[in-house]
């Protein structure tokens, strides 16, 4: 059964219960059906990217066209998201996303969160309570203070979004699924990847800490960050990123945060089957 979020009309403002105690070393989850859907595969530019003339962005194949990097969870019939792009209101219309249950965030890089503001209709549905956030401790702090007029107002007219930050430094159990954070190398900065059930979401590393290795074990699907070929200081490249798929030995592993060096059907030929550059609007089961 796929859960699919225009279907479910009713609001269910249930939220998470984010207290158990979890084991780091537990991956195996409740082994529920889930759904990832790709809402942007591209870089922070976006490809096209503003003002270049280069082939890929102006190619004719749709899947060379990449919004801003997020995805999207759907199991029981809740509707999670890791980052709001500056593109979330397109991609929401896109994929006819109608509610939308927990945000987890990876960092707050400008194309990571700039679509907060656009949870507001669909935040509506949990009054009295409101959407949660989950990032960590040092990202909550930067959110609330760059949308202190969200987080901070004390304005009653409800033409806010209803949010409320929760911050997280271990793994939390979210709609019977847990959430991991995975401790990433991105430039100097360091931020979160997640980890839920048999797949992994990677955007935005440099550089994947010794330490975190163990929580890649027994993957069905991964996705990393491949920004191109040529290096660059905080984003790994697509022979980087392969070297990682092959340590961690992924059975499926899928490239985002892609920039406009990578024309789509060119890449894939070059790389082995297991291993595919991922693309708007693109869908994935797997056990959560
Ligand atoms: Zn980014
Ligand atoms: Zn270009
Ligand atoms: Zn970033």
């Amino acid at each position: 059964m796929r859960y699919r979020g225009r279907r479910s009309r009713e609001p269910q403002p249930e939220l998470a219960d984010d207290d158990g105690p979890v084991s780091s070393s537990q991956h195996e989850g409740l082994g529920m059906k889930a759904t990832l859907t790709v809402l942007g595969s591209g870089t922070s530019m976006g490809v096209p990217t503003l003002g270049c003339s280069c082939a890929v962005c102006h190619s004719s194949d749709p899947r060379d066209r990449r919004t801003r990097p997020s995805i999207m969870l759907e199991f029981a019939g809740k509707v999670v998201l890791i980052d709001t792009t500056p593109d979330f209101y397109a991609q929401a219309i896109r994929e006819q996303i109608c509610r939308v249950d927990a945000v987890f965030f990876t960092h707050t890089h400008a194309d990571h969160i700039l679509g907060i503001d656009d949870l507001r209709p669909l935040s509506y549905a949990h009054k009295p309570q409101k959407l949660p956030l989950y990032a960590r401790p040092d990202a909550a702090a930067f959110l609330r203070r760059m949308f202190s007029y969200i987080f901070d107002a004390d304005y009653k007219y409800g033409a806010l979004p209803q949010l409320e930050l929760r911050p997280i430094d271990g793994p939390v159990d979210v709609f019977g699924a847990r959430f991991e954070p995975i401790r990433l190398i991105h430039g100097e900065a360091e931020i979160y990847g997640f980890r839920f059930g048999k797949a992994a979401y990677l955007t935005d590393h440099s550089e994947i800490p010794e330490t975190s290795f163990h929580q890649l074990e027994g993957l069905d699907l991964l996705f990393l960050d491949a920004l191109r070929h040529k290096p660059h200081p905080t984003h790994s490249t697509v022979e980087n990123s392969l070297r990682i798929v092959e340590r961690v030995k992924a059975k499926r592993a899928f490239f985002t945060h892609i920039c406009h060096d990578l024309p789509h059907e060119a890449t894939n030929a070059m790389l082995p089957p297991h291993v595919r550059l991922s693309y708007d609007g693109l869908k994935l089961e797997f056990e959560i």
